[in-house]
């Protein structure tokens, strides 16, 4: 049996990557080695730019809707310096977004909504299929997959998605290098119920204890996330804190008379910063954990695994489809594995920054921490940072001409309520944003394969933005010729 696109593992990303492809109408097998989906709370939040990207499928799925209708806004962040002081608040209502907050909800139900969102695609996870080895050929991969039973299953896919999570046998087969490190400290996560919190339920708080770092997430009113370092056992798996050593970190830790009660679950961790160099490797692609782990901080891990998906679903699917040169496919690794380092590196600081443990460094944090959240500019960039909304491609070789007027290419177009996304439908296409005249409406003719036939308005008049499907600017230009230029490079035929 032939697939265009198996995709291994039925996580977030996975899920994602399959329900994007399908309904860019590419043929798709998902299969995990899971009787079932994770029960577990894990990742916490969806971020304003994966609810946007969600947000581009129509009917039959709903866009971000159902997400948003089972989540908890969360629309601001307090740190707290050692000495008790609010170090500052970071407020996310001023991101320019239709959802201006951080979307807390449990990974489980995540999951449980893409789930639903394939099943309306007409696709079902195959469950306890596991995938043993794979082997590449020149123009397919070849997939041996176990079933329950114990029989081996040999799939023939044009293509292997890598969405297997840390422990990846993709990458494994691949032979891929996952370089980086593991920390020394050990951390504690307890999801619990709470009385005593002395911020909003819609705000996260983060305490820099002298001890190390305390961390609330409201996941909905009266249950929290709590998170702490711990001094290192060295142990790979540390143990799971009991109920009663979760609130010891907590009286010691936290804001004086929280009390938590009735967990629902309690965890021990280590953090690793690991990522693949190429998330590309022939037919195989590697996505969400499969490429990239790092330290919780910041809750970029699954969002920015799920905008893995996003940004390889409408390439592969154009390529798959025959609309696209197979080069197109070469912007995946470049642009995404950039926006791995970056997540990397930001997780790193922000977790040296929280678990310093000398009190002149502490002092000298909670003093410039202080300083720089009093000011607007430097509130606003952090909320638009953390919230996703300023990722972008800049040195991504998919990136046209530019004229100068913003957004330049690489960078979010950014959504408004009201209008229809790029990247929505049942086909993958570019958008045109430009003067509805003949130089326009021949785009549209010539290169209907790949452009949306809908020319919609700019946002200033004189200038041409060409919008890739995943919603950021291929090219800015007064001159239709450079538009037409760009789409033959990638268009088959152009
Ligand atoms: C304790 C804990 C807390 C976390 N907290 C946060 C947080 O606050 N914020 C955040 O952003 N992230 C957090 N994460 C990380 C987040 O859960 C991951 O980033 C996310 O799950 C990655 O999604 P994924 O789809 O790439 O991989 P996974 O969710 O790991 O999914 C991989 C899937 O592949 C399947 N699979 C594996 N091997 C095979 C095979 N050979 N054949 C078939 N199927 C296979 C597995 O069964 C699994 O279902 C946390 C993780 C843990 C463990």
């Amino acid at each position: 049996m032939r697939v265009q696109v198996l995709v291994v593992g039925a996580g977030p990303v996975g899920m994602t990557a399959a329900s994007e492809l399908r309904r860019y109408g590419v043929s798709v097998r998902i299969v995990d080695r899971a009787p079932e989906r994770t029960d577990k709370s894990k990742a916490l939040v969806l971020w304003s730019r994966t609810l946007e990207l969600l947000d581009r499928a129509g009917s039959p799925v709903d866009g971000a809707a159902p997400f948003v209708a089972a989540g908890f806004k969360a629309n601001a962040v307090n740190f707290v310096a050692a000495d008790g002081d609010i170090a500052g608040r970071i407020a996310l209502d001023s991101v320019k977004s239709p959802y201006p907050y951080g979307l807390m909800i449990p990974q489980s139900d995540t999951e449980r909504l893409l789930d639903e969102r394939l099943g309306k695609l007409g696709i079902t996870v195959e469950r306890r299929i596991e995938l043993v080895r794979f082997v590449e050929r020149p123009d397919l991969v070849e997939a041996i997959l176990r079933h329950p039973d114990g029989h081996e299953e040999t799939v023939q896919a044009d293509w292997l998605l890598g969405c297997d999570g840390a422990h990846s046998a993709v990458r494994h087969g691949l032979g891929a290098s996952f370089a980086g490190e593991t920390m020394d400290s050990d951390w504690m996560l307890a999801d619990v119920h709470m009385r005593g919190y002395p911020f909003p339920d819609s705000e996260a708080s983060v305490y820099w204890h002298r001890d190390g770092v305390f961390v609330i997430f409201p996941i909905s009113p009266g249950r929290y996330r709590v998170i702490a370092d711990l001094p290192g056992t060295g142990q790979e798996h540390p143990a799971a804190p009991t109920l009663e050593e979760a609130q010891a970190i907590m009286t010691r830790r936290g804001p004086p008379g929280l009390v938590a009660f009735d967990p629902i679950w309690l965890a021990g961790f280590r953090i690793n910063g690991r990522k693949v160099a190429d998330y590309r490797h022939g037919r195989a692609f590697l996505l969400g954990d499969a490429a990239h782990v790092h330290s919780p901080a910041g809750g970029q891990g699954m969002n920015t695994g799920m905008q893995d998906a996003f940004n390889l679903a409408w390439k592969l699917a154009m390529v798959v489809r025959g609309k696209a040169r197979e080069g197109l496919l070469e912007s995946f690794s470049a642009e995404r594995s950039k926006v791995g380092d970056e997540v990397l590196k930001s997780a790193g600081r922000l977790t040296v920054i929280g678990t310093l443990k000398n009190p002149v460094a502490q002092a000298v944090r909670d003093t410039v921490a202080h300083a720089l959240m009093g000011l607007t500019a430097v509130r606003h960039k952090l909320a638009d940072t953390m919230t996703e909304v300023t990722i972008g491609y800049p040195g991504s070789p998919l990136n046209g001409p530019a004229s100068g007027a913003s957004p330049k290419p690489g960078e979010r177009w950014r959504p408004t309520v009201g209008h229809r996304p790029p990247g929505g439908g049942g086909t993958p296409l570019f958008s045109l944003f430009a003067d509805r005249n003949d130089a326009a409406l021949g785009l549209t003719r010539r290169f209907d394969a790949i452009l949306d036939p809908d020319i919609q308005t700019p946002p200033e008049g004189g200038c041409i933005w060409l919008v890739r499907p995943d919603g950021y600017v291929a090219c800015s230009t007064s001159e239709a010729d450079e538009v037409a230029r760009y789409l033959e490079k990638i268009a088959v035929g152009g």
